[in-house]
């Protein structure tokens, strides 16, 4: 065993585990993070739109470094339904105050997003080791004291706070989870295609710094549950496609079959014209939500971000849940350090603040939209289609008056779905748009 006995040490170099890092090594806990890849970001992948606040939360007016990763100020975003392959309704909203401070939300490229936040942790005095893999955890009376690592050497610590992601090795070594069951994970697979920067500007309307980010919900995605993306970097598009690891399992799609099935659709394929393929990269999303977080604390540890399932899949939102879930943790290990004492009681303050935080009211909000979705997926490509068929009435002008066409709209409403099953689907998918 080393000779230092840390205060934490932190589990994975992503946005949980650099922000735990971070407000830890702040508040004067003697930390280290613990990372797999050769460097942070080496194994990430994300779509990636990244949020401003959490972000200020942890590394105050963030936007004003230089060294600032952000790829573009996302101004502008889009959903669009697609029913069939020929026919779409888009809802676009810009927001012109992103453009003054605070942003909202920038786009960013990973591998280059986690050094950087990585190195803002140690500039506060936490310890980061690369190319490092913990593989098992000590324990002293039950409590975790420690990890072991994959060089051989145990590394004593007060607490171990697993910040390693969706397969969080430490959580299954705790016992607090097993594996993932299909339906409460998604695999995200994503394409970064390079374009230079007057193509996107032009294409998407954008200027200067100016981000659009578009989702794509209904046939897209086959039935299936999730969505497809086109974002917006400086001179790269990135490109994905989510879809639960069930029902990819129930109908035989393969993601990159899926992938190749969304770059070829009539919408986005005009966008990515001629763009060059830089790297493909596939992740498993954790979509389980509320039902699925494992206990959060025990003696000696903490559990954030994806390790414990926090996203927010109806509004395409993790690394925020990760980034503030990875500073409370880190506040409550100063906390614990403060009373000298790293039992549950103690790190049961990391609780506390979930709940009077955004994060556990969030994903108690959202915690049966997909369970609801899953019970009648037919609600994935029936309301796109009648909501295009209604647009195309309101569109077509064929002689027909106008009473007609609101009859028949009305008519094909009642026929599809009936009053009271649309109005029982608004209730359990009140979530979603919430
Ligand atoms: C395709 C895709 C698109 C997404 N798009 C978005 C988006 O646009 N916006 C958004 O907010 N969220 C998005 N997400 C979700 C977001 O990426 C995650 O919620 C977020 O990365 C979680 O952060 P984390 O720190 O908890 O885990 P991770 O980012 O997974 O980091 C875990 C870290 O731990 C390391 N690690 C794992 N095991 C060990 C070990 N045993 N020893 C040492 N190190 C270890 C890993 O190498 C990794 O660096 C997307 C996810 C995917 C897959």
């Amino acid at each position: 065993m080393s000779e230092d006995i840390f205060d934490a040490i932190i589990v994975g170099a992503g946005p949980s585990g650099s922000a735990c890092a971070l407000k830890a090594a702040e508040g004067g806990a003697n930390v280290v993070f613990v990372e797999r890849g050769d460097y942070p970001g080496a194994k990430n992948v994300q779509g990636a739109v990244l949020y401003a606040k959490q972000l200020d939360a942890v590394v105050p007016q963030f936007w004003k470094d230089p060294e600032f990763p952000g790829e573009r100020n996302v101004t502008e975003q889009r959903a669009v339904i697609t029913s069939g392959r020929e026919d779409w309704v888009s809802v676009s909203f810009r927001g012109g105050r992103y453009k003054q401070e605070p942003p909202n939300c920038f786009t960013i490229i990973r591998c280059q997003f986690d050094r950087w936040f990585a190195k803002k942790a140690e500039e506060k005095g936490a310890q980061l080791f690369t190319g490092v893999t913990v593989r098992e955890l000590l324990k002293n009376n039950g409590a975790v004291a420690g990890v072991k690592t994959s060089e051989g050497e145990d590394l004593g610590s007060r607490c171990v706070v697993a910040c390693d992601g969706v397969n969080s090795m430490v959580a299954q070594k705790l016992g607090v989870i097993d594996e993932w069951r299909m339906d409460e994970v998604a695999m995200g697979v994503k394409e970064v295609l390079e374009l230079p920067k007057e193509k996107i500007d032009d294409r998407f309307a954008l200027e200067g710094n100016e981000g659009l980010t578009i989702e794509f919900f209904g046939s897209i995605s086959h039935g299936m549950i999730g969505y497809a993306f086109l974002y917006t970097n400086k001179e790269s598009l990135s490109v994905g496609v989510g879809a639960k690891l069930s029902d990819l399992r129930r109908t035989m799609i393969k993601p990159y079959d899926l992938l190749d099935f969304v770059k070829t659709h009539p919408y986005i394929s005009r966008l990515i014209k001629g763009a060059k393929p830089l790297e493909y990269s596939a992740h498993l999303i954790p979509e389980g939500g509320f039902h699925s977080m494992p206990p959060l604390t025990g003696n000696g540890f903490v559990i954030c971000g994806d390790a414990a399932q926090m996203v927010n899949p109806t509004h395409r939102e993790g690394s925020n849940l990760a980034m503030t879930s990875g500073q409370l943790a880190g506040e409550t290990v100063v906390y614990a350090k403060r009373k000298n004492d790293f039992s549950q009681a103690t790190l049961q303050e990391y609780e506390r603040k979930l709940k009077a935080s955004y994060v556990w009211p969030d994903l108690w909000e959202h915690r049966d939209v997909e369970i609801n979705v899953e019970k009648d997926p037919s609600i994935l490509e029936v309301y796109p289609r009648l909501i295009v068929e209604a647009l195309y009435h309101h569109f077509t002008v064929d002689g027909r008056p106008k009473a007609v066409h609101k009859k028949e709209t009305m008519a094909l409403f009642l026929k599809e779905r009936g009053l009271l099953k649309i109005l029982q689907d608004a209730w359990r998918l009140r979530g979603a748009v919430g």
